[in-house]
């Protein structure tokens, strides 16, 4: 969209343009990471963590290390997708972008593009390397940002990130006047399914299929174990699993946030059947035993997305003294699109290496607003199709056994 008259100008960057980072997970360490080096910016960090404690196990899309387009295009649901929605030469663009990045930092993502990894360890990674970085350090602050410290902090010419996750600082203001009227007016939401996410580790090795899924669920007429055969990973001498159990609303709300096997066994036994049930078949098969506890979480499956996920609707309100009218914001990561099945690191990190590409270009105007805009509204499309295409193989899954439910379900033409 080309600049309109009587817009609100984005001051140009200063020879040295501050660029604040709001949060340090994954999607705020990576960014940092890759503007670092780049001599015409001074990065600071803002985080309210003073530990990364987060052991859950992540893996990463092979996607993010690609070295040609068809490597790119390698995903089973996301080969079509991606041809549908970007042009052959972003495509290129974005493998090109690749081979910039830092030696150091493109060997971290190439070593949890494999297998597992606890989400902690990449935090941790990357943030020892932006420590251990002699040129360039990078500012950092252990506080609780609120939106008047960064109104107040603002010099023209900044730039902000949010990268403060699914419950975004920035969000909810950066549509004028929304906040006052509706908190979530820049946020489409999608509930998906309410879900137990069940790890454990297992002393064999453990591969999971589709078929597998099906015949370890025949008994289970109801609430279905279903392991993500992407977070399913053997590693030499360990399985880690993770599956999924659907489970209602009410159901949901009568849980607590986290607990384990024998909690759900006492307080929901058909739940707890299903996963024993499922579990019981993996180790007649394979002879192995569970190591340690099932560790459990009950969560809302979401699909959502920022509306606009820059400033750029403060831009063209009209001539305003607000510090967002000048100074470009975005919204990173789990701040600007969440996906239900788990792709969000690997998603959020394509989001950042895209805006690290514009503002290299040292150029604050609003066609890098439009075009940040355009490239996450693609990367939306790309997910929200993804997501729903597996949301529909689940519900199709789950009525294998009643042929005249599936046909209704199926609703062909
Ligand atoms: C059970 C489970 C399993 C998952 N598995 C996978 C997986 O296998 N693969 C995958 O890609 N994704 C997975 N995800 C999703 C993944 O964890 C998130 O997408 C990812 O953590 C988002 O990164 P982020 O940096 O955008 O946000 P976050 O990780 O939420 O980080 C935001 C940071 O901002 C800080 N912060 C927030 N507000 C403020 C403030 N006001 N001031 C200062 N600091 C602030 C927070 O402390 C935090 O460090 C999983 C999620 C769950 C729940």
């Amino acid at each position: 969209m080309p600049p309109q008259s009587g817009f609100t100008r984005l001051e140009p960057l200063p020879p040295r343009g501050r660029v604040h980072v709001l949060g340090a997970g994954p999607v705020g360490l990576m960014i940092t990471a890759l503007l670092q080096p780049m001599e015409h910016l001074a990065v600071r960090l803002y985080e309210k963590r003073r530990e990364y404690t987060r052991t859950r196990m992540v893996r990463l899309a092979s996607y993010l290390v690609a070295e040609s387009v068809e490597s790119y295009r390698a995903g089973h649901f996301d080969a079509e997708n991606i041809e549908a929605v970007f042009d052959p030469r972003e495509l290129d663009e974005s493998v090109a972008f690749r081979r910039s990045i830092p030696s150091d930092l493109m060997a971290l993502l190439r070593e949890w593009a494999v297998g597992f990894c606890p989400l902690n360890q990449i935090e941790q990674s990357l943030s020892d390397l932006i420590d251990a970085r002699t040129s360039n350090p990078v500012h950092r602050t252990a506080a609780v940002v609120a939106t008047e410290d960064l109104v107040a902090m603002l010099e023209p010419g900044d730039i902000l990130l949010d990268c403060t996750g699914s419950k975004s600082l920035l969000r909810d203001q950066l549509v004028p006047g929304s906040s006052e009227v509706n908190g979530s007016a820049n946020t489409l939401n999608i509930r998906f399914e309410y879900a137990l996410v069940i790890t454990f580790l297992y002393g064999q090795n453990y591969a999971c299929n589709e078929v597998c899924k099906y015949e370890k669920n025949r008994e289970n007429p109801h609430y279905k174990f279903i392991p993500m055969v992407h977070r399913t990973h053997y590693d030499g001498s360990i399985s880690h699993v993770t599956g999924i159990v659907n489970i209602s609303a009410d159901d949901y709300e009568a849980m607590p946030t986290r607990f384990d096997g024998e909690w759900l066994r006492n307080n929901f036994p058909d739940v707890a059947r299903s996963m024993d049930r499922f579990i019981e078949k993996i180790k007649q098969e394979t002879h192995g035993e569970i190591l340690g506890y099932l560790e459990i979480i009950r969560i809302p499956l979401n699909l959502y997305r920022a509306r606009n996920a820059t400033s750029r609707e403060w831009r063209t309100a009209g001539p305003s003294d607000h510090p967002f009218a000048r100074s470009p914001v975005f919204l990173l990561g789990d701040s600007a699109i969440g996906s239900p099945y788990f792709q969000s690191i690997s998603l959020g990190f394509e989001c950042v290496m895209f805006l690290a590409g514009l503002i290299a270009q040292r150029d604050a105007s609003q066609d890098m607003l439009d075009r940040y805009e355009s490239y996450i509204y693609k990367q939306w499309l790309r997910v929200y199709m993804q997501s729903k295409m597996i949301k529909n193989n689940k519900d199709l899954f789950q009525l294998l056994d009643d042929p005249f439910a599936l046909l209704d379900k199926l609703h062909i033409y």
